[in-house]
């Protein structure tokens, strides 16, 4: 029976172009779907740039564009990003997108019906210049700790994260007159009711959600979950569709998060799905959700609990795959240290293969890892092209030279056959566990096997001294070439394409493959190039 697969990518922030961190966290999620779609699984692979929300307002202001206009640039370029790595998204939308803000008005239509937001009265920093109640980031004040200069959220001289209360002397950011308190209203959500069934979904998940993802979601509840706001008072993102809430947005919390619920049902509409039975809770139904950890508490708290408050019967998140994080020459990137290694210009350098194979092989699955250009040439060299490239092409272009690119049928060796088979089911299975950098590695195990097998069998000798060995020999090394362009096609799809291409086989299935028949091949091309490490 086909399995149903969802597959949620992290909503990536319309704030800075995307990171080498971004990439190593989302990636098992393309290798995930392209795993399943190989099996004839049903497969829907969502994903979108997360455009609402308080920093993109003031990074507008910085620039003096709209934040529509800036989160636009940025949906465009991950967009483009995404395509040039190969990213095999059913579906990669933006939270602009107006499917998506209908869709989440009615899931917060839903949620009010069922009792799970209510009104509460705050009291909130309001500029009489400007006639509106004003956002944290929009107060300018003085630190009460360095008495430095500070905004309502953080100081910007000690970089101390204040709650907007403690902040003194409050002024106007766009008036500069002083702001006085004054009673707002918002609705909240009653996140401290799902304690109880969140404590549950952690128990129940035990071993299948990435260990930090379970440990992270135990430490928020064990300090007891709390209401949280679910409305905000700003100018960008989607209109809380309440009277009396006109001036208010939907806070990006729940917001963006439900974004995996808009595009999974956009997507289910287009391929024709009903969206409700292919997410129920079935032992046919999968759910993935795939991120870097600073994610964790969206997509192992809030995401279950809105699930549960909008009243829909889906299954919680069965998989959690959460990510550490990259650093970069051992250490953290960032945005203000200005070390963050872009994707684009890595794109621009290397093989976009060789960034999918070093960024799984030696992926934060669960711990931080340090990322070097120098690591990933070493590797390069050592794996691709040394291992794969190598079998592959010393093989096929023995075979072109002497013997005018025909390759004989003969009986392929047993042991290969057999260790290919259990290749499939144990690489299989690690995938679908999340655990990929096993199943890489025992994907290159089996290329390495290639390698000794040629080695052992010398076919350079038996094409003269024995050609029934050597036929056996040479159609062994092409059956595997095969199966290995298969099991390497999750990972690194352009390579894989190569080689089928180059053996003219027909598309990739998770299983094993058969070849059968006289084989004619062109000349073999080289799939990788030695890069030169004393360059970098
Ligand atoms: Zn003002
Ligand atoms: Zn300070």
């Amino acid at each position: 029976m086909k399995k149903n697969i969802f597959i949620g990518g992290a909503w990536p922030y319309a704030n800075y172009s995307l990171h080498i961190g971004h990439l190593a966290a989302l990636l098992p999620g393309d290798i995930i779907a392209r795993y399943y779609r190989g099996k004839g699984d049903n497969v829907v692979y969502v994903s979108g740039t997360d455009s609402h929300g308080t920093p993109i307002t003031v990074n507008a202001q910085k620039t003096g564009i709209t934040p529509k206009e800036i989160a636009t640039h940025y949906h465009d370029e991950f967009s483009k990003t995404f395509e040039s790595l190969n990213f095999s998204y059913d579906l990669y939308t933006s939270t602009m997108s107006s499917y998506h803000k209908q869709q989440v008005q009615e899931y917060f239509e839903k949620m009010l019906k069922n009792g799970f937001l209510y009104k509460k009265i705050e009291q909130q920093d309001f500029c009489n210049n400007c006639g509106k109640f004003i956002s944290d980031r929009e107060i300018i004040g003085t630190c009460p700790h360095c008495k430095g200069k500070s905004n309502g959220e953080q100081c910007d001289e000690c970089l101390v994260a204040l709650n907007a209360e403690d902040v003194l002397d409050k002024h106007c950011k766009n008036c500069n007159t002083p702001t006085v308190l004054k009673d707002n209203k918002h609705l909240y959500l009653k996140l401290s009711v799902f304690q109880k069934e969140l404590e549950k979904l952690i128990k129940d998940t035990e071993g299948l959600w990435r260990k930090e993802a379970t440990g992270e979601a135990r430490k928020f509840l064990s300090m007891g979950l709390i209401d949280r706001a679910a409305t905000r008072q700003l100018d960008w993102g989607i209109d809380v569709p309440v009277k009396g809430f006109e001036d208010k947005k939907i806070y990006v919390w729940i917001e963006a998060v439900l974004g995996y619920l808009t595009t999974g049902k956009a997507v289910s509409e287009q391929k024709g799905i009903n969206f409700d039975e292919y997410m129920k809770d079935s032992p046919q139904t999968l759910t993935y959700y795939v991120h870097g950890k600073d994610n964790i508490p969206f997509h192992a708290i809030i995401f279950p609990a809105l699930i549960k408050a909008i009243g829909l019967e889906y299954q919680l998140p069965k998989y959690i795959i959460s990510s550490s994080y990259v650093n970069s020459n051992d250490e953290k990137m960032s945005k203000s240290k200005g070390n963050l290694t872009t994707i684009n210009e890595l794109v621009k350098r290397y093989n976009v293969d060789t960034l999918r194979y070093y960024l799984i092989a030696n992926g934060p699955e669960k711990k931080d890892v340090n990322f070097s250009e120098n690591d990933l040439a070493l590797n390069h060299n050592k794996y691709l092209v040394g291992t794969l490239g190598n079998f592959i092409h010393r093989n096929l272009s023995f075979i072109f030279k002497r013997f005018n690119g025909i390759i004989t049928e003969a009986e392929i060796d047993k042991d290969i056959i057999k260790e290919t088979k259990r290749t499939y089911e144990e690489a299989g299975a690690l995938i679908e566990k999340g655990e990929l950098k096993s199943a890489i590695s025992l994907v290159m195990d089996y290329i390495s096997l290639g390698n000794k097998y040629y080695d052992t069998q010398q076919p350079w000798k038996l094409a003269t001294e024995n050609i029934e060995e050597f036929n056996k020999c040479v159609y062994t090394c092409v059956y595997m070439t095969a199966n290995i362009a298969n099991l390497i096609y999750p990972f690194i799809p352009a390579t894989s394409k190569k080689i089928k291409q180059m053996l003219r086989l027909s598309n990739f299935k998770w299983e094993e493959e058969m070849i059968k028949g006289n084989i004619n091949i062109d000349e073999p091309k080289i799939l990788f190039e030695r890069i030169n490490i004393k360059v970098i």
